[in-house]
């Protein structure tokens, strides 16, 4: 790697971990329907206000020794990996596409996503104070993505919608319960506005493997059988959306030249 490629690795990694450390507040803060601007950043604990050298991502924590400076209760390990996840994040999207506005929109996209899978994780709820805006402003994809139109994206959006709801129609017909949630629905629809209709049949294919992998290996791991083990479907759903934005259009050639088309 030439010394020309290590400076905006470097920077990407700062700009990203930075806009991780906003994501933390994020995910914390909307599903409790609190205001991600105000106040800053404090313990959950015993709300001190954290200062602003302390505050800094990745190393703040480092500094702190996982610790609060005021209580000394311990810190989430997943502020500092969440920090550092985005910044890894947008190293690859630089590395990939350069300091480009496909850069920027694919960063934006993983961004949201991140936030998302957490709060799903957490709470098994995916807010439409994300997934409803984003499905809005990722419509915006033909702007910046050379290969998308205005109306590929508003078929993905559809598509998104559409065939998630189908899916969960059929599931409520055969088992007489709900198997996936609106949320759900509306994240895909998210997800359509960005990769049209060949990015959603990739994540829901993809999304679905891992997420029954997972649920297999949870199975085997606890013991347990009862098949309404509730496995939030979001992070499954933007990791295999997130395999598309790097690798979907290789994977889909290659699939392509296997069945002989
Ligand atoms: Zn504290």
């Amino acid at each position: 790697m030439t010394e020309y490629m290590l400076f905006p690795g470097w920077f990407a990694f700062i700009v990203g971990a930075c806009i991780g450390s906003f994501l933390n507040v994020c995910i914390y803060r909307i599903p409790e329907n609190r205001s991600i601007i105000s106040p800053g950043s404090f313990c959950p604990h015993c709300r001190n206000s954290i200062p602003f050298h302390l505050n800094i991502p990745i190393l703040g924590y480092l500094l702190l020794k996982g610790r609060c400076k005021f209580c000394n209760h311990s810190i989430s390990i997943r502020y500092p990996l969440i920090e550092a996840l985005t910044g890894i994040f947008a190293v690859l999207l630089v590395l990939r596409f350069g300091i480009t506005p496909v850069a920027f929109f694919w960063f934006v996209f993983i961004s949201v996503l991140i936030t998302i899978s957490f709060i799903d994780a957490d709470h098994q709820i995916i807010p439409d104070r994300i997934s409803i805006p984003g499905i809005f402003i990722f419509a915006s994809s033909f702007y910046f993505l050379p290969e998308m139109t205005f109306l590929e994206s508003l078929a993905g959006i559809l598509a998104g919608g559409g065939l998630l709801y189908a899916v969960a129609a059929f599931y409520y017909l055969l088992r007489k319960q709900e198997g996936m949630g609106g949320g759900d629905i509306k994240l895909l629809a998210m997800i359509g506005a960005a990769t049209g209709i060949k990015g959603i049949l990739f994540t829901v294919f993809t999304g679905s493997m891992l997420g029954t992998f997972a649920g297999i290996a949870t199975i085997f791991y606890t013991k347990r059988s009862d098949t309404k083990l509730k496995i939030p479907f979001g992070p499954f759903l933007s990791a295999g959306a997130v395999l598309y934005v790097f690798f979907g259009e290789e994977l889909i050639r290659w699939y392509m030249r296997l069945i002989g088309r």
